[in-house]
């Protein structure tokens, strides 16, 4: 693109075993994680597991415990956030109420002193990348929730900060807002290659958007990885249940074979692979992790899993969303393409590549 702002000087970001208690709590327990420059990094978990911590840290808004940050051979973790320039993206987008659009953008320039023009051709450049060209002279008053996330987005890439850093920056935009918002995020980022760690608890926002995903548990890391790693290999239950694994269930093994095994319990029997090159051995507990998609009503030849009772049934076009019961209680989700009734006795069946079997010691904490 003609006229494009330079692209991120960063090359690497390393964290050192970064790690963070609040007093005897240990909110994050030591991190390392290598972000290269350009990448977009999406730290993803649950509601408490230490993104925010993690986030804050990398920021300089919170003191490490222990640990170092690096940035490109100099370390920045005793650095104050304001002197990191790095630039930052939360839920509220604290913009300010009495400028225009350009003057939010304009600001940090201004207070490091820029010339006039320049600040003027910078963010003319951004606001027309993020579309608000149209908007500049309007009060944040008067845009939509996502018009003030762009301006947000916007203040913080004029900058050309050697990072980016985006709390959960769509939460506060209703679903429709937040796709397209994810979209524009999407293509931002292609266009100026900024380095970016981007904090979210919806799987599909980080696997639509990241290079790289760090999963984190209880202030641990579960899996740092790929979206297609992550969801064709997820390394626990946990992440599985992330990655859509909707069903995980506890089961033992009755034979083994290589990864290859069978585990039952009551009347579910599921054939499966044993995840990571590990062996079960027979009566083992195991936690089967199978996607909704992956579970179908019998067709001819099918071997069944279970013979369960549909509970729950949403229309969403072409398919249903059916959440059966088994004869144990066990609640299983599945996918149905004919006609099925809450009520209905249907016997079910799963592939045995696309049942995934835990061994029980290594189910994390969650499992
Ligand atoms: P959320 O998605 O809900 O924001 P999170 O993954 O960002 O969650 P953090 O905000 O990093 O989680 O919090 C991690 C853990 O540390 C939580 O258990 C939280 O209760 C705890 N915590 C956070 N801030 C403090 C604090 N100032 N003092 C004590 N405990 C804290």
């Amino acid at each position: 693109k003609a006229g494009a702002l330079p692209p991120s000087q960063l090359v690497e970001l390393q964290l050192r075993g970064v790690s963070r208690a609040y007093g005897s709590y240990t909110a994050l327990h030591p991190l390392d994680l290598t972000i290269r420059g350009g990448e977009f990094v999406a730290l993803l978990g649950p509601s408490g597991c230490g993104k925010t911590t993690a986030l804050n840290c990398l920021a300089g808004l919170l003191p490490l415990t222990a640990g170092e940050i690096v940035l490109d051979g100099r370390r920045v973790d005793t650095v104050p956030p304001e002197k990191r320039g790095f630039g930052m993206v939360f839920q509220n987008y604290a913009l300010f109420p009495h400028l225009t659009v350009r003057g939010n953008v304009a600001f940090g320039l201004k207070m490091r002193g820029v010339a006039k023009p320049e600040i003027a051709r910078r963010v003319d450049e951004v606001l027309r990348l993020v579309r608000l060209g149209e908007q500049a002279n309007r009060h944040p008053g008067q845009l939509s929730g996502g018009q003030q996330q762009r301006v947000a987005i916007a203040r913080a890439i004029v900058m050309e900060p050697p990072l980016v850093l985006m709390d959960e920056p769509l939460s506060n935009l209703d679903a429709a807002l937040r796709l397209e918002m994810r979209s524009e995020i999407r293509r931002i980022h292609q266009e100026f290659g900024l380095t970016t760690v981007y904090v979210t608890h919806d799987q599909e926002e980080a696997l639509s958007l990241a290079d790289r995903l760090v999963v984190l548990e209880a202030g641990r890391v579960s899996q740092i990885g790929t979206p297609s790693e992550l969801y064709e290999h997820p390394a626990d239950p946990h992440v599985a249940a992330f990655m859509g694994y909707r069903n995980l269930l506890a089961l033992d093994v009755v034979s083994a074979r290589g990864t290859a095994a069978v585990a039952r319990r009551g009347g579910l029997r599921v054939a499966g692979t044993v995840v990571g090159g590990a062996r079960a051995a027979e009566g083992q507990e195991v936690t089967v992790a199978i996607r909704p998609e992956d579970v179908r009503v019998v067709g001819p030849g099918d071997q069944p899993v279970a013979e369960v009772v549909a509970d729950v049934v949403e229309y969403h076009g072409r398919v249903l969303h059916v959440e059966a019961v088994t004869r144990e209680g066990d609640r299983i989700h599945l996918r149905a393409h004919g006609q099925v009734r809450p009520g209905d006795a249907l016997a079910v069946a799963v592939d045995a590549d696309r049942a995934l079997l835990f061994p029980k010691e290594s189910a994390g904490s969650g499992g």
